[in-house]
C-alpha cells in the first residue's frame, strides 16, 4: 500500500502543473537578490512619477550604461547601444545583436510610462471660500472618490507666452508644500454615501486646492492673485500660461516597502513602472545576440493614440530604420520579430474574491503574469497570441529558470482591459501580454511584490537570450 501511494505521488507530481510562490522557490541568494532589485525600482519609481519623467530618468540610466541617443539615418553596427527620445514623453532603448536581424527579426518588450492622474484643465485658477483652486480634468480610469483627501504634488511643463518652456515639480521635498483635493466630512455625507460610489465624488468636485493667503493688493481675487505672484516670481508665469501647460497632480505619496516583512512594495504608478523598469534594465544589463528595443511608450491609460502613443507611426518608423540601417528588409524583419507587450494584471485579491476565477487569476508572488489574450467578455479587443509562439515563450522562460503564471483579468462576464499587444501584432510581430500582478491597481497608492517584480525582469533577460 505504502508502495502504492508514493507511486501516486510521483505520477501526480509529473503530471499535475502547479503555481509556485516565488519567494517560496527562491534561494537564499536569490532572495538578496529580489530584494536589491527592489531598491532600484523604488528610486526609479520616485524619481518618475510621469511619462516625461519616466523618460528623462530611463534616459539618464541608459546615458550611464554607456548608451548613446540615436537620430532617424544614423548608422548602426552589432554591439550599438543606442535610445531614442520621442518628444520627451517616451523612449526607446536599444542594442543591436550579432544576428542577422533579417533573419532573427527584432526582440521587442513594450510598456507604458503614463499612469492614471489628475491633470490641470487649461483654464483652471479660481478662488472661493477663503481657498484657491485649480480646475481638473482627470486622465485614464480611476475611482474618483480614492484621490480626494490625500497629499498631493503638481508635476509638469509650462511653455510661457514667449515660448520658453519652464519645468515645475512641488510636492516632493521634504519642506515642500503639497496639494489637496477636499471631500465631505461624514456629518453631513448622508446623501453622498447614500449614491453610487462612481458619483459621490464628481468630475467637476475634483478641484485641487493650491492656497488660501490674500494679497495686501486690494483686488477683487486676493487669494488667486496671492498664487499667480508666487508663479510668475518662480516660474515666470502669468495666468495666460495655463493655456499651454501640462501640469499633472498625482499623489505625493513615496515607494515603501509594505508588511513587517517587506516582502511588497507600495507605490504610485506601478502601472505600468513595474513593467517599464525591468524592461529598460535588462536592455542595460545584458548583452545580448539578438536585436533588442525597450519600448516605454505613452498614453496607454487614454487608448494609445496621439504622436507619443504606441499607434503613431514613430515606432514603426524607428523598427524600419534600424532594419534599413543594418541592410535588411523590413518587412522581413519584422515578420521574425517578437513582443513582450508588457503592462500589469489584476492580481487575486481575497477582499474581493467574487470579481475573480481563482484557477485563471495571476496570484500575489507566483512570478509575472503571461495574459494569452486579454479584451473583455468573448476576448472583444484582444491580440490573442498563438499557441505557438506561447510555448517558444514559455520554453525560453523555462530555461532561464523563471518563476510565472498565467492570468486574465477577472471572470469572464465581468471586467476586461486592453494592452499596447494588439497595435504592435498588427504590424505583422508575435506579440505576448506579460506583466506583475497588482492589488488596487489605479488607485492612487498600489500594492506590489518584489517577488513579481524580480520574476518579470527574469523573465525578460530569459527572453533576450
Ligand atoms: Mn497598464
Ligand atoms: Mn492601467
Amino acid at each position: 500500500m505504502a508502495k502504492k501511494n508514493s507511486q501516486t505521488k510521483k505520477l501526480s507530481e509529473e503530471l499535475f502543473y502547479k503555481k509556485v510562490n516565488y519567494f517560496e522557490q527562491a534561494s537564499d541568494s536569490e532572495k538578496k537578490q529580489i530584494f536589491a532589485y527592489a531598491d532600484g525600482y523604488k528610486a526609479f519609481l520616485d524619481a518618475a512619477k510621469t511619462e516625461r519623467e519616466a523618460c528623462d530618468t530611463a534616459v539618464e540610466l541608459a546615458r550611464k550604461a554607456g548608451f548613446t541617443e540615436y537620430e532617424f539615418g544614423d548608422a548602426l553596427k552589432a554591439g550599438d547601444k543606442r535610445y531614442f527620445i520621442n518628444r520627451g514623453k517616451s523612449v526607446v532603448v536599444f542594442r543591436i545583436g550579432t544576428e542577422n536581424v533579417e533573419e532573427d527579426g527584432l526582440r521587442i518588450i513594450a510598456s507604458h510610462i503614463d499612469a492614471p492622474r489628475i491633470d490641470i484643465k487649461q483654464n483652471p485658477l479660481y478662488e472661493e471660500g477663503g481657498m484657491a483652486f485649480l480646475k481638473t480634468h482627470y486622465y485614464g480610469g480611476i475611482k474618483k472618490y480614492q484621490w480626494t483627501a490625500i497629499p498631493l504634488a503638481l508635476h509638469g511643463v509650462v511653455v510661457r507666452k514667449d515660448g520658453t518652456k519652464v519645468s515645475l515639480c512641488v510636492g516632493e521635498g521634504e519642506d515642500d508644500p503639497v496639494f489637496y483635493i477636499n471631500d465631505l466630512l461624514p456629518h453631513l455625507g448622508a446623501d453622498q454615501m447614500a449614491g453610487k460610489a462612481g458619483k459621490i465624488i464628481e468630475g467637476e468636485q475634483l478641484n485641487v486646492v493650491v492656497g488660501g493667503l490674500p494679497h495686501a493688493e486690494d483686488v477683487s481675487d486676493k487669494i488667486k492673485l496671492t498664487v499667480l505672484s508666487i508663479l510668475h516670481e518662480k516660474y515666470g508665469m502669468c495666468e495666460e500660461d495655463f493655456l499651454s501647460a501640462e501640469l499633472s497632480a498625482v499623489p505625493a505619496f513615496k515607494a515603501r516597502d509594505v508588511g513587517f516583512d517587506r516582502a511588497l512594495i507600495g507605490a504610485y504608478g506601478h502601472d505600468d513602472r513595474v513593467c517599464a523598469y525591468p524592461a529598460l534594465t535588462a536592455v542595460l544589463d545584458a548583452e545580448s545576440r539578438h536585436t533588442v528595443l525597450a519600448m516605454l511608450v505613452d498614453k496607454e491609460e487614454i487608448g494609445s493614440e496621439g504622436t507619443t502613443g504606441i499607434q503613431c507611426k514613430v515606432y514603426e518608423d524607428l523598427m524600419e530604420e534600424i532594419s534599413l540601417a543594418l541592410g535588411a528588409n523590413f518587412r522581413k524583419v519584422r515578420s521574425r520579430s517578437k513582443c513582450l507587450s508588457s503592462d500589469v494584471t489584476a492580481a487575486f485579491d481575497p477582499n474581493f474574491a467574487g470579481v475573480y476565477e481563482k484557477m485563471n487569476s495571476a496570484i500575489l508572488s507566483c512570478g509575472t503574469a503571461m495574459c494569452k489574450f486579454t479584451g473583455s467578455r468573448g476576448k472583444s479587443g484582444s491580440n490573442d497570441a498563438n499557441a505557438e509562439f506561447v510555448g517558444e515563450v514559455r520554453k525560453a522562460f523555462a530555461e532561464g529558470g523563471v518563476v510565472w503564471q498565467t492570468a486574465e483579468l477577472g471572470k469572464v462576464d465581468i471586467g476586461g482591459g486592453g494592452t499596447v499587444a494588439k497595435f504592435i501584432a498588427d504590424l505583422n510581430i508575435d506579440t505576448v501580454d506579460l506583466g506583475v500582478p497588482v492589488i488596487s491597481m489605479h488607485a492612487p497608492w498600489e500594492v506590489i511584490s518584489k517577488a513579481d517584480l524580480y520574476s518579470n525582469y527574469k523573465a525578460f533577460l530569459a527572453f533576450m537570450k
